[in-house]
């Protein structure tokens, strides 16, 4: 292989395409933002959480040593009534706060390895880390950037903006004229702010609300905000290399984090800021309410009026990596049709190279080995480019042809050497597995497959979730889903079994 191409990407945050220089020479620090845990992940937060997968991946492909730190908020982010998510979902089942984070972290976390994502390094809690937040809001205090109001502690924007005209609304592209007049979803009740964009940084529990801590200005929460500001740093340093998160965070979430690191240690917390773009349905943002979504337990059992059938975790994955991760992508019926069909034309072609690869004789040069080693270098050029899968996955779809033309004789042995036919395959193969974290289905056609299991596992567990809180009808829609899949699903005291009719 010839040398690895300059890797370059995309910055929010001066909005150009630029060269990737780490802190420190072969090593990345990297945050993003992880899920809140008070509901099951929807279809699209694990696109983005994919897209940051394949990011770590190829940084570590790459020959970096990668720190990724992913946090699980678990109190603080509030809705827009005020409420707490954690707290509205405790409410809703019953269950201690903790429960709730316990549950609902335990289904990311099968989620995310049923379609194949790596841990990251840290995953810390904000709640673990509430003596950190305070002495954050402290810094802050201390520089003059927040200020107490009957019991909890704002973020002086005006003031900010004062010391720091350029700053505040870079990332977003906000004006500060509109940024100074908009109001934030605060703690209900909570008007002692001097300006409507001053954000909460500690909140003043009212009496009814169950997560609190003890802190020099009232029995509070940490603000959503903060959190990251303080669990990012811990970990990374005051500054890091990349941080990342869906672009529906850009504001308030990331622009009011840069604020916060400002404000206590005089320092911009990412050197590059990293954004994923929304999935769509139907051409529009996905909305539970408006009837416009779609669960990754229903895309795996099919068990959806948007679908006509289960996909496969690897084929959904396949189908997300097929666009850029900034642009945004809409899933259909139609479009997982399409990339069912597609992978598995990836994954016979890959079997097929693999055969190749150990049977092939020739041990002279062929006149087509630069066309395939060069197509090979074509896919490290794409995922430097802003670690561009589709374009990436279109390389290897153009050397399919290749392959399939050698071993159907319509390019004769002699054109291409066994060495350049092993390298292809060795490469091919981490790149498909390693790179883009994709498993292949052939092996799962017969039934019984190793995913198969996986999917199963995951759809009970949900399934049970749903039992213990008493949600009959989503325990029996998943039944009866898997039974018109053809799957019987047995209840027994020690738990549930499945067959195949
Ligand atoms: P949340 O749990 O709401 O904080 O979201 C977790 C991550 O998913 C964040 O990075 C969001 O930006 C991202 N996200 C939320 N909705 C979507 C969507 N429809 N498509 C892609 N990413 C999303
Ligand atoms: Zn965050």
């Amino acid at each position: 292989m010839s040398t690895t191409p300059t890797l370059s990407v995309y910055n929010s945050l001066t909005r150009n395409k630029e060269e990737f220089k780490p802190l420190v020479e072969g090593q990345v620090s990297m945050y993003v933002c992880g899920p809140t845990v008070y509901s099951d992940v929807h279809i699209g937060n694990v696109r983005t959480f994919i897209s940051f997968d394949v990011i770590y991946r190829t940084l570590l492909y790459l020959g970096y040593k990668v720190r990724y730190v992913r946090n699980i908020t678990d109190v603080g982010h509030l809705l827009d009534d005020g409420e707490d998510r954690i707290s509205k979902g405790a409410r809703k089942l019953q269950l201690e706060p903790m429960e709730v984070v316990q549950k609902y972290t335990n289904g990311f976390h099968d989620v995310m390895r049923t379609f194949g994502t790596l841990p990251p390094s840290i995953e810390p809690r904000a709640t673990g880390h509430i003596i950190e937040q305070i002495e954050m809001v402290q810094a802050i205090m201390d520089n003059g950037y927040g200020y107490e109001s009957n019991g909890s502690v704002y973020f002086d924007t005006e003031k900010y903006i004062a010391d720091q005209p350029e700053l505040y609304g870079q990332l977003s592209g906000r004006k500060v004229d509109e940024l100074l007049t908009e109001t934030r979803s605060e703690l209900k009740g909570s008007s002692d702010k001097k300006n409507p964009s001053d954000f909460a940084i500690w909140m003043k529990a009212g009496e009814d609300h169950i997560m609190r801590w003890n802190s020099p200005w009232s029995e509070g929460f940490p603000g959503w905000h903060l959190e990251c500001s303080v669990m990012s740093t811990k970990y990374l340093g005051d500054t890091f290399d990349i941080h990342g998160g869906g672009n529906d965070l850009k504001f308030p979430h990331h622009e009011n984090e840069i604020a916060q690191n400002m404000g206590a240690c005089g320092c911009q917390p990412s050197r590059y800021w990293l954004h994923t773009n929304m999935l769509l349905m139907n051409g529009r943002k996905m909305s539970k309410s408006e009837d416009n979504s779609i669960s990754p337990a229903e895309l795996l059992s099919g068990d959806s009026k948007h679908i006509t059938q289960p996909y496969h975790p690897m084929v959904i994955k396949f189908f997300m990596l097929q666009s850029h991760y900034s642009s945004t992508l809409d899933i259909s019926d139609e479009a997982l049709l399409a990339a069912d069909k597609g992978y598995r034309r990836l994954c016979e072609g890959l079997k097929t190279l693999e055969g190749l690869g150990l049977s092939a004789k020739n041990q002279t040069p062929g006149a087509r080995d630069a066309e395939l080693l060069k197509l090979l270098d074509d896919i490290d050029t794409e995922l430097c480019d802003d670690f561009n899968t589709p374009k990436a996955v279109a390389k290897i779809f153009e050397i399919l042809p290749l392959i399939n033309g050698y071993k159907g004789g319509t390019i004769a042995a002699d054109q291409l050497s066994a060495d350049a036919l092993q390298q292809t395959s060795v490469k091919l193969q981490r790149i498909f597995s390693d790179v883009l974290g994709l498993q292949s289905t052939l092996d799962d056609q017969s039934g019984g497959g190793k995913a198969l299991d996986h999917v199963m596992e995951l759809v009970l567990d949900m399934r049970q979730s749903a039992r213990q809180s008493k949600d009959w009808d989503t325990s029996d829609k998943i039944r009866d889903g898997l039974a018109a899949a053809g799957i019987t699903v047995k209840d027994a005291k020690e738990g549930s079994t499945w067959t195949i009719n």
